[in-house]
């Protein structure tokens, strides 16, 4: 029995999670869960799931919990930011799924990763800003680290099982991160100004919390997605290629210097990775609906555009620029992007802000965390006074 702690149970990944491991009680048990205050969510994962211990980030919260479960279950319910990080490193647990979105969640990640867990990683935020230094860790305290994103966890299927050499001794050539383009692929630029939170969140393929989405129609999450595989993969950028695949069949490849290239197919749906990853390396259901390719009929490729998609560009300039540039990328973005959700600002102006902080926040050559966290703060300050 692999013994698994959900962080962000009660978020699209967590319950992707949950779908996957009720399919299999007799492989997975539930040990902990958390979430920030969606005490209605985390009342029915509890009593659906009995996990041993539920922590909500938010203290009041964590007290309304516990009023409901008092009597049905014996869960055990913490509050507080510390408690993310306490059940992330609980002995009782194996497996961690790191899916809380944004930087709040590389603290209790990084305290998995230095417990030794196998950590199942969606929350890209986390390599994004912190990506040497967390790879460090991943290989001083023996962690397992398998990737959640759907392009890294086809990446990861396209390359052999054991990548530890620099992937051009493995004769990769390339790395091809495929990106359907968002909902605004085809949208006149001229109408941007006028795209709403509504739009920017329903996305054509993917059913996905509301950052990642708007993330994905600015194409930012492209952008750290590319950032995340340069440090997955140990990888340079100009490695990497973006392409654009607005069927979302195909979610990544890796091409050889053979001239084959390997790609992983699936319908999109997030628990192909997360069943991977659980089950790693043998396979188990995941609920998906098996791909029909003949009902798919066809799979487009396009380049993909910077002047459509400035973030593309802002992502590539952070990665090469290194240190904390990277974390300042993903602050600026994170708060921008909440600001648009609140309608306190435009779509166009995300791109601008980032842009913007990239030009005056002062990044640093760093792989220290309290530098990181400094420079994510001023950041997020830069941009809230920029609104
Ligand atoms: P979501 O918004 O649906 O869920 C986020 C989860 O994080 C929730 O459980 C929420 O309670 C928790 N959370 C939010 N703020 C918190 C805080 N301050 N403290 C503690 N917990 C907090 O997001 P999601 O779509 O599930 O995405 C989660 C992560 O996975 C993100 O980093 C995203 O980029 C990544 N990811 C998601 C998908 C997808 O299909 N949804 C695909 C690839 C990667
Ligand atoms: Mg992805």
């Amino acid at each position: 029995m692999q013994a698994v702690c959900i962080l962000g149970a009660t978020g699209s990944i967590g319950q992707s999670t949950l779908d996957v491991l009720g399919r299999h009680p007799g492989r997975f048990r539930l040990h902990a869960v958390t979430a920030n205050n969606q005490v209605d969510k985390m009342a029915e994962i509890c009593t659906e799931y009995r996990p041993q211990m539920a922590v909500m980030a938010d203290e009041k919260a964590a007290n309304a919990l516990q009023a409901r479960l008092k009597g049905s279950t014996d869960t055990q319910v913490l509050g507080g930011t510390a408690a993310l990080e306490q059940v992330a490193a609980d002995p009782g647990v194996d497996t961690v799924m790191a899916a809380i979105v944004g930087a709040v969640g590389l603290m209790p990640t990084l305290a998995a990763v230095r417990a030794g867990k196998r950590v199942l990683l969606a929350n890209k935020e986390s390599l994004v800003m912190a990506g040497e230094l967390f790879m460090q860790a991943v290989r001083e305290h023996g962690a397992e680290l398998l990737p959640i994103d759907s392009e890294h966890n086809a990446i990861f299927q396209c390359l052999p099982a054991d990548h530890s050499s620099p992937l051009a001794e493995l004769g990769v050539s390339r790395i091809l991160l495929t990106g359907s383009g968002g909902p605004f692929r085809e949208l006149p630029l001229k109408r941007f100004a006028d795209i709403t939170p509504e739009q920017a969140v329903d996305h054509p393929n993917w059913s996905m919390g509301p950052k990642i989405s708007v993330d994905s129609a600015t194409m930012m999450n492209k952008g750290l997605e590319l950032i995340e595989a340069c440090w997955l993969f140990a990888v340079p950028h100009t490695l990497v290629d973006i392409v654009l695949h607005p069927q979302s069949i195909i979610h990544s490849m890796v091409a050889y210097d053979d001239g084959s290239v390997l790609a992983q197919m699936g319908n999109p749906d997030m628990r192909t990775p997360i069943a991977n990853a659980l089950a790693w390396p043998e396979r188990i259901s995941s609920g998906v609906e098996p791909l029909d390719l003949i009902t798919v009929s066809q799979l487009n490729f396009q380049h993909a555009d910077e002047r459509r998609f400035p973030c593309l560009r802002l992502a590539r300039e952070a990665v090469q620029q290194g240190g904390s540039c990277m974390a300042i990328l993903n602050a600026a973005n994170e708060v921008a992007v909440a600001a648009f959700l609140d309608r306190r600002i435009l779509f166009p102006r995300i791109a601008e802000l980032i842009a913007d902080t990239l030009d005056h926040v002062q990044s640093r050559h760093t792989q220290q965390l309290d530098d990181i966290l400094q420079d994510d703060r001023t950041a997020r300050d830069y941009v809230k006074q920029c609104i």
